[in-house]
């Protein structure tokens, strides 16, 4: 893509430096425009590190898919390693938790999961281009992720997904227990079934790939602000950035790709979000890092009773966790975790912990389980790029290129209807 008549010369701000900002912000700067990227910190050290590093065409299943509508009664429980809640959260939020229920429904799921499958196609061609691109190919790895199961019954239960993903033409093969012992010999044979999703992508080090992009924007002169954002105001001919410690960023058009902050951020100027939190934990381990002998996994596994994944990355296995629904800021609580980790050394050897704090990160989420993509409601110069629940790390490329041709006033290469601004974003 070349530099564009539209974009050429506009000076655009986009604000957040996780996978989706630095990504938009590296799409407009190759249509020509002159963008200042600002975030709080540096590029790429919140959600977009901490995440599973799996990008894959089997994520067009979102959360929300009638099949959890089936285990819904068990996870009532509130003692699954899948799914932990706060009940004061979604009591505070039972609109969200009722609209994103009634999206489980076969139909609505169905629309949804067309919809990613557009943008995972789009993003995964945008990741191997830009990998490439700038030198970050060391990182990547395409011998997919493999679904785990302890029990034939929860193979059975997932019949409806693999129909869903067959019908989307996501590749995958089907493994008994010595089939699996030949892919992954480390594992432990309590896996009678797994699925191996093939034609998909994993990197060994998710904050490094999103500070490299950021580094070869700046490299291709674009601005690096570090400093925490307030509001925004939009007049007719411009839009102002007002940040804590810093002159405003006045310009012509702004992205908002706050993650999960950008929920109080919009509250703060002007909108109305109507935003879930699924949040989620990692820790590492030195699993595979007994120096000289193969490695122990040689593709991340998401073991589908245990409710967690397990990546192969620079930093050891990284074990991350399923969904612990609270307020974005509420205080951690490593239960899950703790039996998640319980659970993964039923699988493998773990070893030891190489890190003494868990992290905790956000999926932010709307009830329909798609991000939300391009003007934001009655706005000209402000766009935005949220919402992006399990997948931002894949589906910020592509939300990035849908971001820059609208932002050009050009059609999307995939139909921006079903990621609507409005869908769940009002102005007060
Ligand atoms: C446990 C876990 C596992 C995951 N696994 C995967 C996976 O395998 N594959 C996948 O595709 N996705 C995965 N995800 C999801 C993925 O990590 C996110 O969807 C993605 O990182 C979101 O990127 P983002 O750019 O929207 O947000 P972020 O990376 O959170 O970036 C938002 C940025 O905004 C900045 N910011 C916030 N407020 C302000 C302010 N007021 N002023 C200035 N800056 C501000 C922050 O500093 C941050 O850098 C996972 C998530 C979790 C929690």
């Amino acid at each position: 893509m070349s530099s564009d008549a539209a974009l050429s010369g506009q000076k655009i701000t986009v604000l957040g430096a996780g996978m989706v900002g630095v990504c938009t912000a590296l799409e407009l700067q190759r249509r020509g425009a002159v963008v200042t990227l600002v975030d709080r910190g540096a590029p790429g050290q919140e959600t977009s590190f901490g995440n599973a590093g799996v990008m894959a065409r089997s994520s067009l299943i979102p959360m929300n898919n009638p099949s959890m509508l089936a285990a819904l009664p068990r996870m009532l429980r509130n003692k699954s390693a899948a799914l932990r809640y706060d009940p004061l959260f979604l009591a505070r939020n039972a609109v969200w938790v009722a609209q994103f229920l009634a999206n489980a429904r076969r139909s609505r799921f169905l629309e949804t999961a067309t919809a990613l499958d557009q943008l995972i196609r789009l993003s995964i061609d945008r990741h191997l281009h830009l990998l490439a691109e700038h030198g970050l190919n060391g990182h990547l790895s395409d011998r997919g992720w493999v679904f785990l199961y302890r029990q034939l019954a929860g193979f059975e239960s997932g019949a409806a997904n693999r129909a869903v993903m067959a019908d989307h033409d996501v590749p995958t093969e089907i493994l008994d227990q010595s089939a699996l012992r030949d892919l992954e010999p480390g594992l432990a044979p309590i896996f009678p079934k797994a699925l191996w999703v093939k034609g998909s992508y994993t990197v060994n080090n998710p904050g490094a790939v999103v500070s490299g992009y950021a580094q070869a924007f700046a490299r291709m002169g674009g601005t690096i602000v570090q400093e925490q954002a307030v509001t925004i105001t939009e007049a007719e001919d411009q839009v102002t950035l007002h940040l804590t410690d810093a002159p405003e960023i006045v310009s012509d058009q702004i992205a908002i790709c706050l993650g999960p902050w950008a929920k109080p951020f919009l509250e703060a100027s002007g909108f109305r979000v109507r935003m879930g939190f699924e949040r989620g934990y990692h820790r590492h381990f030195t699993g595979n890092r007994d120096d000289g002998k193969a490695p122990q996994l040689g593709r991340p596994v998401y073991d589908t009773a245990g409710g967690y994944v397990l990546s192969p990355m620079q930093a050891g296995l990284r074990l991350s966790t399923g969904v612990e629904l609270a307020d974005c800021e509420a205080p951690r609580n490593t239960r899950q975790i703790e039996q998640a980790e319980q659970a993964a050394r039923q699988a493998i050897d773990l070893g030891a912990r190489t890190d003494d704090t868990t992290w905790l990160g956000r999926r932010p989420t709307f009830p329909d389980s798609r991000p939300a993509i391009g003007m934001a409601p009655g706005s000209r110069r402000v766009a935005l790029g949220i919402g992006h629940q399990h997948i931002g790390f894949t589906t910020g490329a592509g939300t990035a290129v849908m971001l820059a041709e609208i932002m050009s006033g050009r059609p999307c290469p995939i139909d921006a209807a079903p990621f609507r601004t409005d869908r769940y974003i009002r102005r007060k």
